[in-house]
């Protein structure tokens, strides 16, 4: 047992956990206003995991010293909070059976940290691999920013490029860069904050490209060469009017509050009444109305947004990390 005089002194509520039960190290987590938590663990098991750990045990550390397993070493850790660090010790420690399938967004960002710390991503991206995804769907929610935190410092490049186009694609509130970094002031290494500032202009861009995409098809209607014509005036007015009875007026804010797929489902409800007001001559040079029939508009209107989908992709990782723009086969964890 330890022989430390902080076992003399410890509360009541200090909890004991056992991985492995010949372990020469004895971490006291926490700061005692909290919970504490004594996690017994392996050194050799945490010197594989991470380089920090292998500098605290074997070199210039005077933890390294004798370390053994009948007189195990106690090593406070009052910076680290209790969940993340037993948590890593498990997964570190192969105790997979005690690690919880699904986990909260802020103990996600206490691991996350944690494992900066201690430079042992790798070690625990199988889990975060199973947590995000199960988040990712509700990444379009306030606050849901963090995820963008979470897999960026976890280094999970599938599920990073997923959020991201997510974010672009469906997000219908402003993605913050406040939100994105909770109470984190550190290493910009770990997080950049011109990520969360790029994905919120790519969104507004998409809700542009939206607007432009009701715009455009009226434009033959509206800058062409006939637009006195009454022909193409009542099928101005119509395209107006039927929108506004599906709910999308005004477009600049209306258009904001949906997806695309969701806008899509509302024009699957819009058709244009034929306009029978054409009666233009091809001789006096025709009008937009005779290469385009009123019923055309709405579905070029949804090819259009179709296409904006489409396009909208996610955001490469490994290309993020070192500013390339285009795929890298050899270095390219996502195809892109
Ligand atoms: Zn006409
Ligand atoms: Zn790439």
């Amino acid at each position: 047992m330890d022989t430390t005089p902080e076992n003399n002194e410890k509360s009541p509520e200090m909890t004991d956990i056992i991985l492995d039960k010949d372990g020469d190290v004895i971490f006291l987590v926490g700061d005692g206003d909290v919970s504490v938590s004594r996690i017994r663990v392996s050194s050799k098991v945490l010197i594989l995991s991470s380089p920090v750990f292998e500098a605290m045990f074997t070199h210039g550390f005077a933890e390294g010293h004798n370390l053994s397993a009948t007189s195990p070493r106690v090593i406070p850790l009052p910076d680290d909070g209790v969940l993340a660090m037993t948590l890593l010790c498990q997964i570190i420690h192969h105790k997979h059976q005690d690690v919880p399938k699904a986990l909260g967004m802020n103990h996600l960002v206490e691991l996350t940290i944690l494992c900066g710390k201690y430079d042992c991503v790798l070690a625990v991206q199988p889990w975060g691999m199973i947590w995000t995804t199960e988040l990712l769907p509700r990444a379009v929610e306030e606050g849901f920013e963090k995820l963008l935190f979470i897999t960026y410092g976890l280094d999970l490049a599938e599920n990073f490029f997923k959020l991201t186009e997510h974010l672009v694609k469906n997000r219908l509130v402003k993605i913050e860069v406040a939100n994105a970094i909770p109470g984190y002031e550190g290493d910009p290494e770990l997080f950049q904050a011109s990520l969360p500032e790029t994905l919120e202009e790519a969104r507004a861009e998409r809700i542009q490209k939206v607007l432009e995409a009701f715009e455009s098809v009226m434009i033959p209607f509206l800058d062409g060469p006939y637009t006195t014509r009454e022909c193409q005036r009542s099928t101005v007015t119509d395209y107006f009017h039927s929108l506004s009875a599906a709910g999308l007026w005004p477009l600049s804010r209306r258009l904001q509050a949906f997806t695309i797929p969701q806008i899509l489902k509302i024009l699957d409800k819009v058709s244009l009444p034929r306009s029978d007001t054409c009666e233009c001559e091809i001789w006096e040079g025709g009008c937009h109305l005779q290469k385009t029939s009123p019923d055309g508009i709405i579905p070029t209107l949804c090819a259009g947004l179709q296409a904006i989908d489409k396009a909208t992709t996610g955001i490469c990782l490994d290309c993020w990390r070192v500013g390339r723009e285009a795929y890298d086969m050899q270095e390219c964890r996502v195809k892109h």
